[in-house]
């Protein structure tokens, strides 16, 4: 058969050459130019390709369409390709089709999805099980299949992953949270977006487990008028930062060695561990585990400690909900550097957090309006810069002895960096050199 796959990024080349491993036909096409790295790929893999355009009477002659998360529905040749009835699907619901008897741990959530995921296959790694990570992060699970086989596989989905799924069916599904975000794919409509993060559980029987968050309100709601047919496994929030993990009556964790600091972490730990548990891991495995866990960078990632300040890397804060946790994390007093390219942000949640625990804030965007108009009021200092390494000077300059320097723009950073690890990099870097 032949097999069209839109968008040559790491989703498009795993399903490249699984595709091609499997015996299909496969031409990929990406209306973008294609990284140098992955047209190295394609062509060591004689793997037909196009870029900076559609051929659309060639994508036409497909059997079935692997679409990338990245590309809209909307897209002039998606369109086409739908008028014509071409089917169109993720790249991991066609690499569902090869897992044989492989488990499958998806989590998903709009927060915490990918420091979860490293968490639950550091878990059950340690623990000895031979298990591989992957989906949005890191490599694709197409590519993943193409490699050594593993008995588990631990993914990170998104609901643009989630969107192009038929029969992908997890032994384990986790959803972490639902707030609003990347709301522009889904017509501003919250119900969609909501909608799209409970395909993981689709596809789910009674025999598999479903971890969800007892506490999002919107995840409850759902629930309360849709059937989730897995056995469902609530998890409660954290709102607190002891000492501890009280798991099970027998499973007290202790997290003092543990690298996941704040309430949200100890929220996205206890889901990890209910993974861990089900597949029969054990309590002192788990505490092992836990304790040499290293957290993954830009998520409350500590820098450095200087002169008694220290500076805290969440650049893939992203959102408000992200920069909420992270100050409800803080313990002591905060300059704040925040800002980037807005999402159509709502900053309402964060003011009386930012009152309380924000003495200076140092924007850091192209063009930070909406900052100033909502925080100003709250804060003693505030000032603007478009430079990343002014900011940390300005961050050091207002800092004194016991107060925390933390980067959790709530915003993208596309505005003025490549992306949010170049943020923190060069945040990071700076820090570094002071
Ligand atoms: P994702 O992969 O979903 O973007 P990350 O693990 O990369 O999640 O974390 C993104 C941001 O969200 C970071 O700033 C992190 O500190 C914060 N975060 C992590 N877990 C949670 C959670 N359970 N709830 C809210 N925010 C979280």
């Amino acid at each position: 058969m032949n097999i069209v796959i839109l968008g040559a990024g790491e989703s498009g080349l795993g399903a490249a050459l699984l595709a091609q491993q499997k015996g299909y036909t496969v031409f990929v096409s990406d209306f973008g130019a294609i990284a140098p790295n992955y047209k190295t790929e394609l062509e060591e893999n004689n793997i037909p390709y196009e870029e900076k355009q559609h051929t659309t009477e060639r994508i036409l002659k497909a059997g079935e369409v692997i679409k990338s998360p990245g590309i809209p529905d909307t897209v002039p040749i998606m369109m086409r390709i739908k008028a014509e009835g071409i089917p169109v699907i993720a790249e991991v619901e066609f690499a569902f089709r090869f897992i044989n008897d492989a488990k499958v741990i998806a989590i998903t959530g709009s927060n915490g999805k990918t420091t979860t995921t490293n968490l639950t296959y550091h878990l059950l790694h340690t623990a000895g099980l031979d298990v591989a990570m992957g989906g949005n992060v890191g490599y694709s699970f197409a590519r993943l299949l193409t490699q050594k086989r593993s008995a588990y596989y631990v993914l990170e989905l998104s609901s643009f992953q989630l969107d192009g799924i038929i029969n992908f069916r997890p032994e384990v599904a986790m959803l972490l949270n639902i707030t609003p975000d990347h709301l522009d794919r889904y017509d501003y409509q919250m119900e969609k977006y909501i909608a799209s993060k409970f395909r993981i559980t689709l596809n789910q029987k009674a025999t598999d487990l479903f971890i969800y968050n007892s506490e999002d309100q919107r995840i409850v709601d759902f629930m309360a008028t849709n059937r989730v047919v897995a056995q469902p496994l609530p998890v409660g929030a954290e709102s607190y930062n002891a000492p501890y993990l009280q798991v099970t009556e027998a499973l007290r964790i202790d997290l003092r060695n543990c690298s996941l600091k704040g309430p949200h972490n100890r929220f996205n730990a206890r889901c990890a561990i209910k993974v861990a548990k089900h597949y029969g891991v054990s309590d002192t495995l788990i505490q092992t585990a836990l304790e040499s866990f290293v957290s993954v960078p830009h998520r409350m990632e500590m820098v450095r400690e200087l002169d008694g300040i220290s500076y805290i890397n969440d650049s893939k804060a992203t959102n408000v909900d992200a920069v909420y946790f992270a100050l409800k994390a803080m313990e002591k007093p905060i300059v704040m550097i925040m800002g980037g390219q807005d999402k159509g942000n709502d900053y309402e949640s964060l003011l009386a957090l930012v009152e309380e625990k924000v003495k200076v804030m140092i924007c850091l965007g192209l063009d930070n309006t909406k900052l100033l108009a909502n925080f100003s009021p709250l804060v003693e200092i505030i000032v603007e810069t478009q430079d990343v390494e002014e900011a940390v000077h300005l961050a050091k300059r207002y800092a004194t002895a016991g107060d925390v320097v933390l980067l959790s723009p709530a915003c993208a950073s596309f505005d003025l960096f490549k992306n949010f690890a170049a943020r923190g990099d060069q945040f990071k870097a700076a820090v570094n050199a002071l």
